[in-house]
């Protein structure tokens, strides 16, 4: 399959990012400058360059996009760091954490302007700072790259199976291409669906660059066991990529699902009552909302049948807030090759 996927190959031997030129052969860590604050100081994303010493496709890893998600920069930052570029055929571009001001504050949002970052691209120059964010890192490393795969994890209030997404585009070429980046992974749940408005992945597909959703962050006490699993399935995707030797993970995208989503629609504490993972009925109890007192306001039920792929954990919830994925069994052939988009 990774004969499909030969990106057009590079003439220069070295790879310009922004205002950097990095030698081939080599490893180095640039910043990609957003906005200087009126104090003087500068907002910067920070990224991981590891480009090999022989030529190939560029890689955008691209991780915190939320901050309170933390898993996955940190199997970019581990990846950057046993990666040997004598041995690298391409380019990893790797950004552990877009959104440095969430980072810092532990948080989902930009604390400065309250902005989710995932629902703002391709952003704006003279936006709020999230939107700058996403401009400034889609035109200066995106745009450079050949694929990009958009890291998640549940962070502190959701608990998740492994999942690869990707957009529903019209483009059947970018889908296909997607689609082939999601089973090389050798993740078995694939999600494919319409495209996510302001997502990261539907402005790389816009630019004509095949992009994947990879979600994953089972228990908050086995957090290596989350990172090994980003880890493993990098490394399945960069062996199928050609980058690096040895061949894909079997099992990707043997497991296709539609999602379904629920939303509580009260405020207080939600209590899981169903297992992540598990294969639920319609109907069944997934949850229910508590008050203060312990006073039951809201059960939340399935809305489909099929497996629990996300499950929020014991939180309190807002109004509108997920409390759980439903992964609905869909037939693979209505996703086989994009002919249903
Ligand atoms: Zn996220």
């Amino acid at each position: 399959m990774s004969g499909d996927l030969t990106p057009a190959a590079k003439s220069d031997r070295s790879f310009h990012l922004a205002e950097n030129v990095i030698a081939r052969g080599s490893k180095t860590i640039v910043e990609i400058p957003v906005l200087t604050e009126p104090d003087g100081t500068t907002i910067v994303i920070p990224i991981l360059v590891v480009h090999g010493a022989e030529a190939g496709p560029v890689l955008n890893l691209s991780a915190g996009q939320h901050g309170d998600e933390y898993m996955a920069g940190e199997a970019c930052r581990r990846l950057y760091q046993e990666l040997d570029p004598a041995r690298l055929k391409g380019t990893l571009v790797a950004a552990p954490c877009i959104n440095v001001q969430a980072f810092k504050a532990g948080s989902r949002l930009t604390p400065d302007d309250r902005g989710d970052l995932n629902r703002v691209w391709p952003g704006r120059p003279d936006g709020t700072l999230t939107e700058q964010i996403a401009f400034s890192y889609l035109h200066q490393v995106v745009a450079s790259c050949d694929y990009l795969l958009d890291f998640h994890d549940g962070g502190t209030w959701l608990a998740m199976e492994p999942l690869c997404g990707i957009d529903r585009v019209a483009e059947t070429h970018l889908y296909r291409r997607s689609r082939e980046m999601a089973i090389l992974t050798g993740v078995p749940v694939l999600w494919a669906d319409d495209p996510w408005p302001g997502s990261l992945p539907v402005e790389a597909l816009r630019l004509g660059i095949p992009a994947l959703t990879v979600e994953s962050g089972a228990d908050l006490d086995e957090p290596e066991a989350v990172v090994a699993g980003h880890l493993r399935m990098v490394r399945s995707l960069m062996c199928g990529l050609g980058m690096l030797p040895g061949a894909a993970d079997a099992g990707g995208g043997s497991e296709q699902v539609c999602g379904k989503f629920a939303r509580c629609t009260v405020r207080g504490l939600f209590k899981p009552c169903a297992r992540r993972g598990a294969h639920v009925d319609r109907g069944d109890l997934i949850g229910v909302v508590v008050g203060t007192t312990g006073a039951v306001v809201e059960e939340v039920r399935a809305v489909a049948s099929g497996r629990l792929l996300f499950l929020r954990r014991l939180s309190v919830v807002q109004p509108g807030e997920r409390a759980y994925l439903i992964g609905e069994p869909v037939d693979p052939t209505s996703v086989n090759g994009g002919e249903s988009v």
